[in-house]
């Protein structure tokens, strides 16, 4: 018949199980007991044989449950049939045993099959019993009601039988007894009614035809079994397939959970890569940002941060009226000389130097940015008193009278310091800047290393100077200009030895304007290379035209001034002997006035261009002389001609001959270097008898002659000699006034 195993067995199927193995020992105990041993016989022992080899030989495993079919049903009937419920009990214990065997070797799983088997017979035979009295007269009640007896005796044992396999099935795979039941023992319910009817008919064969009957019964049996057989092996196959279908969806429904659990893991990873990626953007942006709001080099805040900065400040100052803060722009004074003279590997050091001794000064609320070049700034912000801006500016230039010792050099330098006050009042960053720019220009005219405090003043002049700039840029195109000649007199003739050319601009509504006025700011804008171009042209061929009018004149001489911008142009000697060429001037006749700071501050390149004028033929002079800070040792390397001594010196010569020794120094300096010397400013006689006794060789000044424009010079020149040799236009120049002043520069 059938039997169950497990592979893991629950603790309540195993007591179940027990339970079973106990009640069919105790159901084979009790039939041993009321066999009737009179009714043994050999064909009894031929049954028993029978269902021992059948039951441990043609089983029939299916594999889904986990269930044997064995064949032996027929051999168990025919016993209960023959010889009684007690017989058919022993047959199914041995039978059942049997037929464990073939599947396990576990002594529980193998008695199960027997005792289970052992069980259900005794409850069939009980039934049988009940209703027929007796289960071996079956047969003997007529036909139809042997039918009834046989399919009953199917039934009974179909339904003990499997409701005790079942629960154990149940037990173990945790399902009610009815799914169990219904799912895997239903359709088996054949292999009992065959059996029954197998053993109802050899019976039956055998009351009738005697023993020779069970020989004929063996070929019935055979051909029951192989139909079974066939039977179960498509049951088998089927459930096979369904197995392997089972298998195979499981497979699918693994590889499914794989596939999920590896989208999962990708998700992850990927969500972890975009992390990191985005973690890697931010970080780029980060140094964009960091890049975009600090200097490279100092790594300091930049502009842009420091106008950040200053808006935060502006907004706390309007929330709170006594939040004071203070912008300073610092320039270091003439830092170009050392990037030229130390070169820029050099001056990299020194900004980065300079940057740490401004942060020592400074306290961790305030902030120094670098806005490029040599230019710095500093906010200063929540200021008890604006006091502290300026003290804070004076630290600075204290701090900057120590040297800065960088790579075996030791250099200084000076800072020009423009302070802004929030006391003026600011809605915008950048006005507040352009505050702190102009007084730090301010602070450059003012003679550079130190600082100055942006007033109204300030801002009134620094309007000016832009519409003045505006302005300018019209006048070239315009051509407003016009030059101007002052005579310079031989002090040992007493004869007009030649002139200085001075431009002016005929300002459309303010009339002429002083060249100390816009000429700096030719100089910042650039504008001045157009200019001074324009009057070294237009003095040569002035010059030319005079010296071919009179042989008297042919040896006047023209000096013309030379910009700091124009000294450092590259094409200066091309333009030089452009406009000597084009005027046909003489080259020696032109002398050209350089002031002495510009002389001193491009040393270098400035006496490699004085070399190559003078190769030209022309003639130099340093202007000025005495306001720089020229070193004397120096003068001697510059290939020059003249020097001008600058009108504070004569001025001074008072009229008892007063403070000429300085004047006089200066002369015996010039000779000494091979310079010839002309005095500027000569106003009275006192002065040119003064500077004709310490033997300088020229001068120019209102005593002489104002600067007059070219039409009065054909005039002068025509009537110039009077009989004792003099200027004719004398002192009346003293009250010349056509030279106003329009800027406030
Ligand atoms: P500078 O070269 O020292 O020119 C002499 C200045 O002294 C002239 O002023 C002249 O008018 C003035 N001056 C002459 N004699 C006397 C005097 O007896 N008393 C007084 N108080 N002043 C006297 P100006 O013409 O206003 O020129 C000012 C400066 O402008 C010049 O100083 C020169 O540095 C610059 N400048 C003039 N023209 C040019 C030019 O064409 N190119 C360049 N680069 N600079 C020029
Ligand atoms: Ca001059
Ligand atoms: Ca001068």
């Amino acid at each position: 018949m059938t039997s169950a195993s497990t592979h893991t067995t629950r603790p309540l199927t195993t007591t179940y199980m027990w339970l079973i193995i106990m009640a069919g020992t105790l159901t084979c105990v009790w039939a041993i007991t009321n066999l009737p041993l009179s009714r043994i016989d050999p064909y009894f022992n031929l049954l028993a044989l029978g269902t021992v080899i059948l039951g441990s030989r043609v089983a029939i495993r299916v594999p889904r449950i986990n269930t044997n079919i064995t064949v032996d049903d027929t051999f168990i009937f025919l016993g209960l049939l023959l010889y009684g419920g007690e017989a058919a009990v022993l047959l199914g214990m041995i039978g059942g045993v049997a037929a464990g065997l073939r599947i396990s070797n576990k002594p529980r799983t193998v008695l199960f099959a027997g005792a289970a088997l052992a069980c259900a017979l005794s409850v069939t035979a009980q039934g049988l019993l009940w209703i027929f009295g007796s289960t071996t007269d079956l047969l003997h009640h007529g036909p139809s009601a042997a039918i009834i007896a046989i399919c009953l005796m199917g039934l009974l044992q179909y339904a003990s039988h499997t409701a005790i396999v079942a629960t154990a099935n149940a037990l173990k795979d945790n399902q009610t007894i009815w799914q169990m039941w219904n799912q895997n023992f239903l359709w088996i319910s054949i292999t009992y009614f065959a059996g029954a009817a197998a053993a109802g008919l050899i019976a039956f064969s055998i009351g009738t035809a005697g023993f020779y009957a069970f020989l004929i019964a063996i070929p019935i049996i055979a051909i029951v079994y192989l139909s079974y057989d066939r039977y179960l092996r498509e049951v088998k196959s089927s459930a096979r397939q369904a197995e392997l279908a089972e298998r195979e969806r499981a497979e699918i429904e693994r590889e499914r959970a794989e596939q999920a659990e590896r989208h999962v893991k990708e998700l992850n990873n990927y969500i972890v890569e975009q992390e990191r990626i985005s973690r890697t953007l931010e970080e780029t942006k980060e140094h964009f940002r960091h890049a975009a709001f600090h200097d490279a080099l100092t790594g300091l805040p930049n502009r842009s941060m420091f106008s950040e900065l200053l808006t935060a400040e502006i907004k706390s100052s309007r929330i709170n009226s006594n939040h004071l803060f203070a912008a300073l722009f610092i320039d270091l004074d003439r830092f170009k000389n050392i990037n030229d003279s130390l070169g820029h590997s050099y001056g990299d050091l020194l900004l980065v130097a300079f940057a740490g001794r401004l942060e020592k000064i400074l306290r961790p609320v305030d902030t120094l940015a670098r806005f490029g070049g040599d230019e710095f700034a500093i906010l200063l912000s929540n200021m008890s008193h604006p006091q502290d801006a300026i003290r804070v500016a004076e630290r600075i230039l204290e701090d900057l009278t120590q040297p800065f010792d960088l790579k075996e050099n030791s250099s200084f330098t000076s800072a020009s310091i423009g302070i802004a006050l929030s006391t003026s009042g600011y809605d915008r960053p950048e006005d507040i800047l352009r505050d702190a720019d102009t007084a730090m220009y301010r602070a450059k005219e003012n003679g550079k290393g130190r600082y100055e405090l942006f007033d109204k003043d300030m801002h009134a002049r620094a309007v000016s100077r832009l519409s003045l700039e505006r302005d300018l840029r019209q006048a070239i195109e315009q051509k407003e200009f016009c030059v101007y000649y002052q005579p310079i007199v031989s002090l040992e003739s007493g004869k007009l030895a030649g002139f200085e050319a001075l431009v002016r601009w005929n300002h459309p509504v303010e009339g002429l304007v002083s060249p100390s006025e816009f000429i700096p700011v030719a100089e910042e804008t650039g504008l001045i290379l157009q200019i001074g171009q324009w009057v070294l042209e237009e003095a040569c061929r002035a010059v030319n035209t005079w010296q071919q009018q009179s042989v008297v004149h042919r040896n006047l001489t023209l000096s013309v001034n030379l910009s700091a911008k124009q000294v450092s142009q590259p094409d200066l000697l091309e333009q030089v002997s452009h406009a000597l060429e084009q005027s046909g001037l003489d080259a020696r006749s032109l002398k050209l006035e350089i002031t002495e700071s510009v002389v001193m501050e491009n040393a270098e390149a400035a006496t490699m261009m004085f070399k190559r004028l003078r190769a030209l033929g022309v003639q130099l002079s340093i202007d000025d002389f005495g306001t720089g800070y020229s070193s004397l040792s120096y003068l001697h390397r510059f290939p020059l001609n003249y020097l001008k001594i600058d009108r504070s010196f004569v001025s001074r010569i008072t009229e008892t001959g007063e403070n000429a020794e300085i004047v006089r120094t200066i002369v015996t300096l010039a000779h000494n270097l091979g310079l010839q010397v002309i005095a500027e400013g000569v106003e009275t006689r006192e002065q040119q008898k003064q500077l004709e006794s310490v033997g300088c060789e020229y001068a120019q000044g209102y005593l002489f002659s104002r600067p007059v424009e070219h039409d009065s010079v054909k005039a002068l020149l025509d009537g110039e000699l009077g009989s004792n040799g003099q200027l004719a236009i004398g002192e009346e120049a003293l009250h010349d006034d056509s030279v106003v002043s329009v800027y406030p520069m």
